[in-house]
């Protein structure tokens, strides 16, 4: 799954700059050049990580953390801050609204990159190229392929990408909304029923091996991955 980056800066240049890298790094991006333009994008589909500069016109950097760090939809995005301040009190500011790394100003495009990585790695494991395996089922993101214990599965892109994010996020339960904004990117502009449609596409495929009670139903709730049963 290639990862969402919402890139938040004023100035155009920068900007620029910022997009042309995360896009040879093979990142997708969508950009604001405000934090009340960046608010729009967020509602209409949720990025897997924001670069957001602390120097925007209106409302700061800082206080468009401290915002989505108080919504439920959207306190856990990974936020990483990008600032042309280096004193120490700054940086601490920062990280205490709640950015979970910061990158100076000027920063190499390297840096950066690895920086993003790192960041992914920790906070959306679905995000990186990092093969998964559960109890015999593997998924590969390098190539894209699923199989138990040796035995092919065929899946489509949504039902690999909900699997994909359901093996990375095992044993708690998401409702279609979540799931919606994190396997879709989209909670807006898609029906919750959509969900239902892939969820049941996704056991029939996992029948082959037998593994289709893994992807539960928890009543009134949402879906959960789980080896156990209940
Ligand atoms: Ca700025």
């Amino acid at each position: 799954m290639t990862a969402n980056i919402l890139v938040v800066e004023d100035e155009a240049a920068i900007r620029e700059l910022i997009v042309y890298n995360l896009q040879q790094a093979g990142y997708a991006t969508v950009c604001a050049d405000s934090a009340e333009q960046a608010l729009h994008r967020i509602h209409d589909a949720l990025p897997d990580l924001i670069l957001l500069d602390w120097m925007l016109p209106v409302m700061s950097g800082v206080d468009l953390a401290r915002t989505l760090r108080r919504n439920e939809r959207t306190r856990l995005i990974p936020i990483i801050m990008l600032t042309a301040r280096t004193e120490e009190g700054d940086k601490v500011r920062g990280l205490e609204v709640g950015a979970d790394d910061y990158v100076t100003k000027p920063f190499s495009p390297r840096e950066l990159i690895a920086r993003i990585n790192a960041v992914l790695r920790r906070l959306i494991p679905e995000a990186s190229g990092e093969v998964v395996e559960i109890d015999g089922l593997k998924l590969d993101p390098g190539n894209h392929r699923v199989t138990s214990d040796d035995l092919e599965i065929s899946l489509g892109p949504t039902e690999y990408r909900l699997l994909h994010f359901m093996m990375t996020h095992t044993e708690r339960v998401y409702s279609r909304g979540q799931l919606l904004d994190r396997v879709w990117g989209d909670h807006v502009f898609v029906e919750d029923r959509t969900v239902d449609v892939h969820i049941r596409r996704l056991r029939k495929a996992l029948q082959i091996a037998g593994k289709e009670n893994w992807i539960q139903t928890v009543r009134g709730a949402g879906y959960r991955f789980s080896t156990s049963e209940e």
